[in-house]
Order: C-alpha cells, then structure tokens, then sequence
C-alpha cells in the first residue's frame, strides 16, 4: 500500500450474510484504525460504476462472489499469485490504480497444511468442483513437493479445462470415486453443504486415513465435517481459510498484521 485507505469494503453480490465485516472490523478497532469496512453489494452490470466510485473513494477491501474473475481484468496490477489463479479477492489503489492480489491462495495453504500436519509434500489431493475455489486450491497445491490432484466436477468440460491451465499437476476425472482414488485430502470446493447438511462425498466413500477440508462455511461447522471428524478424520471447515485470507488482507492495506485473536472472537 501507498497511503491508508479512504474507505474499506467488500465487494460482492450478495454479501448481507458474510462474516467478513464482523471479523475486519474487530480487526480494525484492536489496531485503532479509524475505518469501518462496509458490505458493499453491487449487481454484476453495476461493477464499472461501482469501481470508478471506489477509485475517487482511494478504496481498498475484498471482492467475494460473483466478482473475482472481473475485478481481476479489471486490475492495472495483479500479484503473480492472483495472475495465476485468474481470480482477485484482495484490492487497493496504489497512485489511482486498481491493483489486486489472491490471499485465498495462502489461506488454502495455511488450513490443508495445518491438516495433513506437514508441508503438503508428496500429497494425493482430491477436488470436488472446479470454480474459482478450486483454482486457490490448485495455486496452493502446486507449490508442494510431488503432489498431484484427481479434479472432479458434475460439468467435465469446467473440470478439463481448470486441468489444463494446471497441466500436469492436476487430472480431470468423470467419477467422484475417481477423483477419491489414493487421496490423501479431500477437498469440497462446491457451495454443496452451505444451505443445507447435504454431503459433497458420502462419509463411507471417504479413504480411511485421507484428511477432509470444506471450503464451506456455517456459524456452526458444516454437517460433512462434522460427521467426518466423528469417523475419525482430520477435518476442518471454511472458516479458518475465511479468517486466514481475511488477516492477510489486513496485512496487505495496512503493512501490519492485525490482532488474529480479535477476529477469531469476533467470528464466535
Ligand atoms: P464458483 O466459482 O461458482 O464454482 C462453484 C463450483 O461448484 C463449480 O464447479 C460448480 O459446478 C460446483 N457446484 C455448484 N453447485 C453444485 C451442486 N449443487 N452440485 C455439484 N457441484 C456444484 O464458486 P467458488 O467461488 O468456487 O466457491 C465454491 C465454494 O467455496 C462456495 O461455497 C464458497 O463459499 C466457498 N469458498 C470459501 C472460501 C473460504 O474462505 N472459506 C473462499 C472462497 C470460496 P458447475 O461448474 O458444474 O456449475
């Protein structure tokens, strides 16, 4: 960053019921910034408008769903990790300019590493679903040391085509149970499970040692980790990626990283 932010937000559509203000914000009172980061939803024929705002705003803030990919064409400047992924959910303005970056990518990082208790070395990773979670989680992967990803998604040609911009890290295959084959993580980076306690793979179907990361996340926890954690896998929900890439975010407007246990307490 060149300058504090004029105005923090979240870029998004819908974004009434995102966790993000709550968390920011618990953030940006710990460190006496004087911001509040406000939900900001703007239809997809809106953005234009929206980003010229934002530009004479000198704004900063994250961009969530359906804007990731089109704010990321929209950057003058991307990070090379956000380049990769294709997607941005990180801004700011750097002398007028929209410039954008990827923390999910870190954020996946941080949480499947947590769970295969080392550095992802050698891992067999399962994909369900292949939006643009799923490339965070192909960005991430392909830093480790010898993994490889079997990618499933219900439309193939979605799942071929992430494939080949990930060549020859990742495999498309047209089975769940494919994809599960020799898995030493499974991740579920479909919405499946977010508005109700639907499972994205049945528990029994799951390799008994292979640890379970939903990119999903509830107040609660989401039914498949849950029930997951209770089989006897290592297992984690969304909302630790959720708060990961939001504190690296901080970090990116602020040059500081901000108090991780005030958010935590602010998700709780
Ligand atoms: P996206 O770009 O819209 O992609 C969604 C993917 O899920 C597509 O591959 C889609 O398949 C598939 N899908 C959607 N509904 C499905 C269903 N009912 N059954 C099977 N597959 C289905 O969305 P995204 O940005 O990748 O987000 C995916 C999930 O990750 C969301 O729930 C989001 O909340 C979560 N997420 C969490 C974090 C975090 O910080 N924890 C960050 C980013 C995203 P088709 O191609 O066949 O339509």
């Amino acid at each position: 960053m060149t300058a504090r932010p004029g105005r923090l937000v979240l870029l998004g559509h819908p974004v009434a019921h995102s966790a993000s203000p709550r968390f920011q914000n618990a953030a940006l009172r710990a460190a006496g910034i004087p911001l509040t980061y406000e939900p900001l939803d703007v239809p997809p024929e809106r953005l234009d408008d929206a980003l010229r705002m934002l530009a004479r705003d000198n704004a900063a803030g994250n961009v969530t769903i359906p804007h990731k990919e089109a704010v990321a064409a929209r950057c003058r400047s991307r990070t090379a990790v956000a380049e990769r992924c294709g997607a941005v959910n990180v801004f700011w303005h750097s002398e007028g300019e929209l410039v954008g970056d990827n923390t999910d990518v870190a954020g996946v990082d941080v949480m499947a590493k947590a769970l295969l208790q080392g550095d992802g070395a050698g891992a067999r990773v399962a994909v369900i679903g292949a939006g643009g979670a799923a490339a965070a989680v192909l960005c991430a992967v392909e830093r480790w040391d010898g993994a490889r990803v079997r990618l499933y998604n219900r439309h193939m040609p979605r799942a071929e085509q992430l494939a080949s911009r990930f060549h020859p890290l990742v495999t498309a295959v047209s089975s769940v149970a494919d994809a599960l084959e020799g898995a030493t993580l499974v991740v579920n980076a479909t919405p499946i499970g977010m508005q109700d306690d639907a499972f994205p793979v049945a528990l029994d179907a799951l390799p008994p040692d292979a640890a379970v990361f939903d990119l999903v996340y509830k107040p609660e926890e989401t039914a498949w980790i849950r029930a997951a954690r209770e089989a006897g896998h290592r297992a984690a929900d969304g909302e630790g990626m959720l708060l990961e890439q939001g504190a690296l975010a901080f970090e990116r407007w602020f040059g500081r990283a901000p108090d991780r246990g005030a958010m935590w307490r602010a998700m709780h």
